[in-house]
């Protein structure tokens, strides 16, 4: 089922969401199924299943050369997304990218999604690759989020690339796109920043998830600043727990937010990580129940592939 109808399906109320990461390569998927069966008890619709893309490592050989290998770490989003929804009988939300992909093999990518009866895909650029400063899109692939929503809006129209191809079967899916209450990192301006987060919407998306935020006057502002821009689709907030010390350098370098102060304050002052854990489960408890009372259709967590803190905060709130 759509996430547009699980959300008319609530009734305004609202519900349980999360996402997790296919595991590190090596690793067994049972670690996964280990993190998502708590979490059923607070029955999600939907997981979201995150994409990871190549990178590259330089290694010095015996020689002095240097070999650039190319390594995926976490692959195996689709084939998580499909023990998903036959382990649990829930939807399934890949995330799907431009970086590292032609338009070709995005195509092909959605044809093993629709056959393994996928109705929701999450749209994303991806960011650059860890040694590169900007993104560079594939070749013959697509520069931004907007773009990839055209192709597969189009494919929901049942037209494939190629041209000459006859009496083709339309997919159905149903398209997520990320927005940023805080502005996307390489945004000249959060004006701007929501500027083309319409063009992904009038483009096919259906609705929103917002990068994290600790600060709910964000996510508040954000939304009404859409709504002014004439952005309608539903605007789902996407929260993390702080679980160690070590959070507050590394959440704003990697993901661009801020922290509150009072909450870095109570961190700074945490006797160990325990006490930091307790500390990022009680402000995430706030956020969820003041979003909760806003009438958000979905609490979207990102539990990082652990799930003890959400299923502490979701047994709170749902
Ligand atoms: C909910 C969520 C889930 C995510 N999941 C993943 C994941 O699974 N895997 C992963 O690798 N990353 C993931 N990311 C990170 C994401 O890939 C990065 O933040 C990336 O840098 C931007 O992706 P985007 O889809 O927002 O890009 P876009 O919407 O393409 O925007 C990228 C930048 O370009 C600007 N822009 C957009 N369109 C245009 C245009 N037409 N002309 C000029 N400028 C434009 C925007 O303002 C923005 O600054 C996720 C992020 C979020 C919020």
């Amino acid at each position: 089922m759509k996430v547009t109808d699980h959300i008319k399906n609530g009734n305004g109320k609202t519900q349980f969401s999360f996402e997790i990461l296919p595991p590190l390569k090596g690793e067994n998927i049972h670690s996964i199924f280990e993190n998502i069966d708590p979490l059923m008890d607070f029955n999600p619709p939907y997981i979201n299943v995150t994409y990871h893309r190549e990178e590259y490592v330089f290694k010095e050989l015996d020689n002095g050369l240097i070999e650039k290998k190319i390594v995926r770490k976490r692959p195996g989003t689709v084939g998580i997304c499909a023990a998903i929804q036959n382990r649990y009988e829930v939807d399934a939300v890949p995330h799907i990218l431009c970086g590292g992909f032609s338009k070709e093999e995005t195509e092909n990518f959605l044809i093993d999604l629709q056959f393994l009866g996928i109705d929701n895909v999450m749209a994303l650029r991806g960011d650059a690759v860890k040694s590169e400063t900007y993104f560079t899109p594939e070749k013959n692939g697509h520069k931004y989020a907007c773009d990839l929503v055209l192709q597969i809006n189009a494919l929901n129209k049942g037209t494939y690339l190629d041209d000459e191809l006859q009496h083709t079967f339309p997919t159905d899916f149903c398209v997520g796109v990320a927005g940023y209450p805080e502005k996307h990192m390489e945004a000249p301006s959060s004006e701007s920043d929501i500027h083309f987060l319409k063009k992904k919407i009038k483009n096919g998306a259906e609705y929103i998830v917002t990068q994290m935020f600790f600060d709910n006057e964000k996510y508040f502002k954000f939304v009404e600043k859409c709504r002014a821009e004439g952005i309608t689709v539903p605007i789902i907030p996407g929260l993390k727990p702080i679980a160690v010390k070590s959070h507050l350098n590394l959440i704003p370098h990697r993901f661009k937010v801020d922290l509150p102060d009072a909450l870095v304050m109570e961190v700074v002052k945490a006797r160990d990580n325990k006490a930091v854990r307790q500390i990022g489960i009680d402000w995430c408890v706030q956020q969820s129940k003041e979003l909760v009372k806003a009438g958000v259709p979905f609490l979207h967590y990102y539990s990082m592939g652990k799930s003890s803190n959400i299923k502490e905060i979701a047994s709170q709130i749902f």
